[in-house]
C-alpha cells in the first residue's frame, strides 16, 4: 500500500491496481500487540482503510480477495485468481508492446525530468528513444522567441 500510495503521488495519471489475497488491504499489524494485550479491544480499529476510501482518496484500484498466482515476466502480465468467482485472469502491467521498434521514439514531458526518465527506461528496453530536453517548457519559449524574431524581421 505504501508503494501504491507514493506512486500515486509521483504520477497523477497512473493506472495502479492493488492486488490483495486478503479480504482487508489496509490492515495495522503494529496494533496486533494491543489487540491482544487488550488496549485495542475493537478488532474493527485495526482496519485503517478501504478500498472505497482509497479509490476516492487516491484513485487506486484496490481489488481483495484476489490471489497473485504467477508473474510472467517475458509477457510483463501476473496471473491472478478472483478468489469470490474462482475465476483466473490475465492482467498487464505494461503497455510497452503497444510502441514500435521500428522507429525512433521521441518522449516529451513538460520538463524534460520525466521524458528523462522514461527514455532510459525504454532504452534499457531495447527502443530507440530521445527526449525532448526542457520539455514542453522549453518549446514554447523557443517557439515564442521564433515568433517574436519574425515579427522584428518583418517590422
Ligand atoms: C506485530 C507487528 C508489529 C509491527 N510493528 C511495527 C511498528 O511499530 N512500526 C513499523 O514500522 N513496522 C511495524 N511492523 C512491520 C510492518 O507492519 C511491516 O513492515 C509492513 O506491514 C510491511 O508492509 P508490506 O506492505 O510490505 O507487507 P504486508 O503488510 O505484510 O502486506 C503484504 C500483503 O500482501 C498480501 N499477499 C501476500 N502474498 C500475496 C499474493 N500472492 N497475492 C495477493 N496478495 C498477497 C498479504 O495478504 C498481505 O496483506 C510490525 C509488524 C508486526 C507483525
Amino acid at each position: 500500500m505504501s508503494a501504491a500510495c507514493r506512486l500515486r503521488r509521483l504520477d497523477e495519471q497512473a493506472s495502479i491496481v492493488v492486488l490483495e489475497r486478503g479480504p482487508h488491504v489496509s490492515f495495522a499489524n503494529c496494533g496486533l500487540p494491543y489487540h491482544i494485550g487488550g488496549a485495542i479491544r475493537d478488532r474493527e480499529r485495526l482496519l485503517v482503510a478501504t478500498p472505497e476510501l482509497l479509490a476516492a482518496r487516491y484513485a487506486l484500484d484496490v481489488r481483495v480477495e484476489h490471489e497473485v498466482l504467477a508473474i510472467d515476466r517475458p509477457a510483463r502480465q501476473v496471473l491472478v485468481r478472483d478468489l469470490r468467482a474462482g475465476k483466473e485472469y490475465r492482467l498487464s502491467y505494461d503497455r510497452l508492446d503497444e510502441l514500435p521498434h521500428d522507429r525512433e521514439l521521441l518522449v516529451v514531458c513538460a520538463v524534460g525530468q520525466r521524458g528523462y526518465v522514461a527514455c532510459r527506461i525504454l532504452s534499457q528496453r531495447g527502443f530507440v528513444c530521445r527526449n525532448l530536453s526542457g520539455g514542453f517548457a522549453l518549446l514554447q519559449l523557443w517557439t515564442r522567441a521564433e515568433r517574436l524574431r519574425g515579427d522584428a524581421s518583418a517590422g
